[in-house]
């Protein structure tokens, strides 16, 4: 449940997509059965997010007790209109909606209808996929150069929410996500409209955010007139998208949605004053002829106002006084004000009208029957048209909720608009294609970009967007495997990811960075890529490599799409090249995924003449002058070697141990290994490897004085004769310290 907005889902799912499902959701708390908590399949996961974990005892967790609730909740007789649940379903929400009311103080905030998002029709990427592809986050959990921050052009908080739940939660049916990239593509075409709706959009608000704070009791009159403005929005978008024969169902139901809610607008309109305070309580926000009590009270307010200018005006002229004043505060309501100095001017009588207040240092206070009189007359009148305001803005509150579900209705419509306006804009800005999203075993992308790559690249050469090397990926049923071999930094893993992104965004309904793609729906998005040490979890980083491998080796589908990043790199030759082959063998033989490997083991490229659905490719490099330049170009073929030496050379490494890599690496490459190992190891030549830069030597303690006369000495300040002294004085300090 999203009480910021009233959503509501239930999921029925299995022990294992525990896990995967929390990532997409990403809650801010959930909560557990207590006796689920023992159970040791579950172990692991509540270990990782127990900061977010709240167990519940488990009787909270009943199936009957749940149903009334839901029933008085949604004031119906049946939960059958609602669908079809199962008893963990709504065992699930009854606990939920008992921990809110909890939690809320028994203020339930107005919730939406209960839904289920089929699991069955959501891609399954696993919480390090998820985190590794960063599609909302970055790794270092920020929103800037995840792919999210990338691709959302949406205008309107809504609409940024909601992108990033279709982000976190990709489509598997082909029907769904091609009605929504017909409304994508729609609005692409239609530009001016697009561009109208997304102006329009912009002063929208964000109506869902208001009427729960409404309904929690925690809203204000700004609430109430954030939702007429939504809504009269969400009109004029409704009329803006014509009558057309052509408008793409998605677009279609969102017009129904948005415009039925006329007199709700009209209401507030009427009701509502142009300026609003923050709290009801403050009053002054219901508008002029809404309700004549409260305009006649209001009346009677300003009416005492000028009743007490007048009277301002008598005591001047009685007591001749001209800088008396009448004036108000909250301790002592309406007053009157002379200077001290004037004071004597004052009659001060027992039968006198003036009666004394108050003194202050240069001030005294008066006040008369007849101003007391209007004073009380005044704070009534204004308390009354408070009390008033208030019983309207109770009113008010309440009729929208009344009509809650219908204006929370507009408000997803309005940011479904925005999201598929975003969509539209982002593909034609960047110039994506609508990729083919079918049921076949395709993932077929020519020129594909990594966006997020792609942005920063075009960013390092400003005015040279080309740079970018576009690359192309072709799997299907009969070729599934591309083993990919080259050197570090030639931009294996930004191919891997990039084709695993143009998956997710294909999937979520949006064009994608190519100029032709075509992906048979992935099922469940695996990637095993650049892992780190998990110390937290007491895990190396081998081992959450294996991990990682032994869930995709588990779990992958045909339907499946998987990246592996240099897997076994984390152990010894022999053991990781062993690894790695019966991976590949296992992928192409009993998962029978499509798979994107990068490796450094040559030896592996030998698998792809026995394994027709294994074909090699590699990054393109050139060498030249001793250098190497990656063309980050994927072609046909296998690398030669991995040119770790140049890499390293790249990176600063001292160039005697490059030279001594480069030794070893053709005694290496020569011989068998096993000997060459030996011969090195006692030809010792490590020890002989001088460094080049000596470290700077200590200077010894008896020179030290000198050093710091010498210091002392400014060659500018000094006149030839007191230079010439100096040096004697240093020469004598040397001869002292000898
Ligand atoms: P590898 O995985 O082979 O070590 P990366 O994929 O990490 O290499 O890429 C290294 C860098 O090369 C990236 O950070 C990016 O700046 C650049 N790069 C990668 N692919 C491309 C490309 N297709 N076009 C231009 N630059 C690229």
């Amino acid at each position: 449940m999203d009480l910021s907005t009233g959503q509501f889902f239930v999921l029925g799912i299995n022990a294992a997509q525990v896990e995967s499902q929390l990532s997409r959701i990403n809650p801010k708390e959930f909560i557990v059965p207590d006796k689920l908590i023992e159970k040791p399949e579950f172990f692991e996961t509540f270990r990782n997010h127990r900061a977010i974990l709240t167990p519940q005892p488990s009787a909270r967790f009943d199936s009957q007790n749940a149903i009334k609730r839901l029933k008085t909740l949604y004031g119906v007789n049946a939960m059958d209109a609602f669908g079809d649940f199962s008893r963990a379903e709504l065992a699930a929400a009854g606990a939920l909606l008992d921990y809110v009311e909890l939690t809320q103080k028994g203020k339930v905030p107005r919730v939406a209808a209960l839904r289920r998002p089929s699991a069955g029709d959501l891609m399954e990427i696993d919480a390090a996929t998820r985190r590794n592809l960063e599609l909302v986050l970055t790794i270092s959990g920020e929103r800037r150069g995840s792919l999210l921050s990338i691709i959302d052009q949406t205008v309107t908080g809504p609409g940024a929410r909601l992108l990033a739940a279709y982000l976190s939660s990709p489509l598997t049916r082909p029907d769904q996500i091609n009605a929504r990239l017909d409304a994508v593509q729609y609005l692409l075409n239609e530009n001016g409209l697009r561009q109208d709706l997304r102006a329009k959009l912009k002063g929208s608000g964000d109506i869902a955010r208001s009427l729960s704070r409404l309904s929690l009791g925690r809203g204000g009159p700004r609430d109430l007139a954030a939702i007429g403005k939504g809504l009269e929005i969400a009109d004029e978008l409704a009329n803006l998208l014509a009558d057309d024969a052509l408008l793409p169902p998605l677009l279609t139901k969102a017009k129904e949605q948005l415009g039925h809610n006329r007199s709700q607008i009209d209401r507030l309109n009427f009701a509502l004053a142009e300026d609003l305070p923050l709290l009801a309580r403050d009053g002054g926000f219901i508008a002029e002829n809404f309700d004549p009590d409260l305009d006649e009270l209001r009346g009677l307010k300003s009416h005492s106002r000028q009743l007490i200018a007048a009277l301002q005006q008598k005591y001047r002229e009685e007591t001749n006084v001209s800088t008396l004043k009448i004036k108000h505060n909250n301790v002592l309501g309406y007053f009157i004000e002379i200077s001290a100095g004037q004071a004597d001017k004052i009659p001060i009588e027992a039968d006198s009208t003036f009666i004394h207040r108050q003194t202050l240092a240069n001030a005294i206070r008066f006040t008369t029957v007849e101003l007391n009189e209007l004073d009380s007359k005044v704070a009534t009148a204004g308390d009354k048209a408070v009390t008033l305001e208030l019983e309207f803005f109770e009113l008010l509150r309440q009729e929208i909720l009344d009509a809650g579900e219908q204006v929370a209705t507009a408000a997803e419509a309005l940011a479904v608009i925005d999201l598929f306006c975003s969509q539209a804009e982002l593909s034609e800005s960047r110039g994506w294609c609508r990729p083919i999203v079918d049921d076949s075993l395709e993932l077929s992308i020519t020129a594909g970009k990594h966006p997020v790559v792609e942005q920063a690249v075009v960013q390092q050469d400003e005015g040279q967007p080309e740079t970018f090397i576009a690359n192309d990926c072709h799997l299907n049923s009969d070729a599934r495997m591309w083993l990919l071999t080259g050197p570090n930094m030639a931009g294996k893993s930004t191919f891997l990811r990039q084709n695993a992104l143009i998956v997710v965004l294909a999937q979520i309904g949006s064009y994608v960075p190519a100029t032709k793609a075509h992906i048979g729906v992935v099922d469940r998005l695996f990637s095993r890529v650049g892992a780190a040490d998990d110390l937290a979890k007491g895990r190396s980083t081998f081992m959450v490599e294996m991990v990682e491998t032994a869930i995709i080796l588990n779990q992958a589908t045909e339907r499946s799409f998987v990246i592996l990043d240099e897997i076994g790199r984390g152990t010894a030759t022999f053991d990781g090249l062993s690894i790695a082959w019966a991976t590949v063998e296992s992928l192409l033989e009993v998962n029978h995924s499509r798979s994107l490997f990068a490796t450094h083991y040559h030896e592996l490229t030998a698998l792809a003449e026995k394994q027709a659905a294994l074909s090699c490719h590699t990054m393109k490099i050139k060498e030249w002058q001793d250098q190497i330049i990656f063309m980050h170009e994927v072609v046909d073929g296998t690398a030669d070697r991995s040119y770790g030496i140049h890499v390293a050379k790249l990176a600063g490494l001292p160039s005697n141990t490059v030279n001594r890599a480069n030794e070893i690496l053709e005694k290496l490459e020569k011989g068998d290994e096993a000997s060459t190992i030996s011969l090195l190891a006692n030809d010792l030549p490590l020890f002989q490897v001088q460094n080049t830069a000596p470290p700077p030597a200590k200077i010894p303690e008896h020179l030290k004085t000198l050093e710091t006369a010498l210091k002392a000495v400014n060659p500018d300040d000094l006149s030839p004769r007191e230079a010439l002294e100096s040096l004697y004085q240093l020469r004598a300090l040397m001869a002292e310290a000898d």
